[in-house]
């Protein structure tokens, strides 16, 4: 028997193992740095195991000729990826955690195509001066809204803009996030000044953005009126002194208030604005181009009912209802859209290439009318009945033995700060494995390759194909394989 000690003599220092002529190459090739690293885990996990005496003279020997390999195993693993696609198999379609909207096609051939080299961001190729890069989607925001929004609105109801004036009422600008475009908006708008706001808008969305939080990096200051479950357009009205520089509504986004509840009209908000000229602004949140009421979600204000409305300035998100990349849109009066344009957070706030390239495209098939392009429209389009049989083709060629498989109704959830209440109906594939705990099987899922993310509820895993494209249903069906195999 040897000692312990006899053991770690026979283990190489990191200097050795570097110079034998596998490890010379593969510094070479991946760096020093990662190849070095590797090699101390590896002899470090070896003296733990002798340590351990889980390993007797002749496994080190063993251990010792796989070296290199386990080396080299070890610096892939280290040299991949840490962000990685996964099948997401929640149902929740604007998955925040996941990504939120998965990109159209053609945004990712025209990320492609115009980030690869130069393009024309800031350059007019005709005239060969500088431009400006809100004008590659502004001018895509303007075919959806203008023909819709008319020359009355945004402003006073019944108010004729004069029909000389040519320049179009609506302007968009973005900046990266919809947090960023509230920042923007309450910083040029009321720095110094009052902005009133219902009790019951006061929210908080994922990832600690919070509307008093938000207001007061701002320098904007917070006006409260009503009540958490009430506020009436009086309680505004009362509000409004010589210091207000805004009325503000925000969506609830990830919370409702039932019962005994009551909140102005925004036709209401909109001619006390006007009454007092005091702008509106309106932070939507989600941002919806598309109209719900058509798959049958009531009660999810598109941005161009806002607008319709007569809504002076609205804030929202590229990669929620949206489906497009992370931006923050100002949709609004150009008067007022100017303004943020001039102040110097808008350039802090900017948005790259990579964007205006996505959204771009995305844009694109709005005004083609081809919301099947966009994948998280497309997603919350497709009926039960599709889902269902997916679901049963994919159930049929699973089931085994260890692992039983039922479809059954279940419901699919837009998320991403669409009202909780947007739910569609759907098929689940409820997954239990003999031997296997729901969390334990959602943990094995999550462990594969590709990772597959699942729901665990009342001690089945869900699996939600609505949110799965087709082309991955042959690698969850691998996935679940695998998995019943083991
Ligand atoms: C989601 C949301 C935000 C934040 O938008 P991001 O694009 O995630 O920064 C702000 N306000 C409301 C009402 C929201 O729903």
């Amino acid at each position: 028997m040897s000692s312990n000690a006899d053991l770690y003599r026979k283990l190489p220092s990191v200097d050795e193992l570097l110079r034998h002529a596998d490890l010379a190459a593969m510094v070479v090739s991946e760096g020093q740095a990662s190849v070095t690293d590797a090699a101390r885990a590896v002899l470090t996990q070896l003296r733990a195991e002798i340590a351990a005496a889980r390993l007797d003279a002749p496994a080190v020997e063993v251990a010792l000729s796989g070296i290199s390999a386990a080396i080299e195993r070890r610096v892939r693993q280290s040299l991949t990826y840490s962000l990685r696609p996964v099948i997401n198999a929640t149902g929740v379609i604007l998955h925040t955690n996941l990504g939120r909207a998965p990109l159209t096609e053609s945004a990712l051939e025209h990320i492609r195509n115009s980030a690869a080299g130069y393009s024309n961001l800031e350059f007019d190729v005709e005239t060969g001066d500088r431009g400006k890069r809100d004008v590659h989607v502004d001018r895509l925001f303007r075919k959806l809204f203008d023909a819709h929004v008319g020359t009355a609105a945004p402003g006073c109801p019944g108010e004729q803009s004069s029909p000389i004036q040519a320049a179009p009422v609506i302007t968009t600008v973005l900046v990266n996030n919809n947090a960023a475009a509230v920042l923007l908006a309450l910083n040029t708008l009321a720095e110094g000044g009052e902005v009133i706001v219902s009790r019951g808008e006061l929210v908080e969305i994922g990832g600690s953005f919070r509307i008093p939080d938000v207001m007061a990096k701002s320098g904007g200051i917070l006006r409260e009126v009503g009540t958490t479950n009430r506020t009436r357009i009086g309680d505004y009205e009362k509000a409004i002194n010589e210091r207000t520089r805004l009325l503000l509504r925000v969506h609830r986004s990830n919370f409702q208030i039932t019962g005994f509840t009551e909140q102005p009209q925004i036709e209401e908000l909109v001619s006390l604005a006007c009454k007092r000229s005091i702008p509106l602004m309106e932070d939507l949140g989600s941002g919806a181009l598309f109209d719900l009421r058509s798959i049958g979600i009531n009660g999810e204000p598109t941005v161009l009912d806002s607008l319709r409305q007569g809504v002076d300035v609205v804030t929202y998100s590229g990669d929620k209802l949206l489906g497009g990349p992370q931006a923050g849109m100002l949709s609004g009066r150009s008067d007022l859209i100017a303004r943020m344009r001039s102040n110097s957070l808008f350039r802090a706030l900017r948005v790259d290439k990579l964007t205006y390239a996505a959204l771009e495209a995305t844009l694109l098939a709005y005004v083609k009318g081809d919301h099947d392009a966009i994948p998280a429209l497309r997603m919350m389009r497709l009926s039960r009945e599709e889902i269902g049989t997916r679901s049963q083709a994919i159930a049929e060629r699973i089931k085994s033995s260890w692992l039983s498989i039922e479809v059954l109704d279940g419901e699919s959830v837009i998320g991403g700060g669409a009202a909780p209440s947007a739910i569609l109906p759907t098929r689940l594939m409820a997954l239990t494995c003999e031997g296997l705990s729901a969390d334990e099987l959602s943990a094995r899922l999550r462990a594969s390759d590709p990772p597959v993310i699942a729901r665990v509820e009342e001690g089945r895993v869900l699996l939600d194909l609505r949110t799965v494209f087709p082309a991955q249903d042959e690698a969850l069906v691998q996935v679940i394989r695998t998995i019943a195999q083991e």
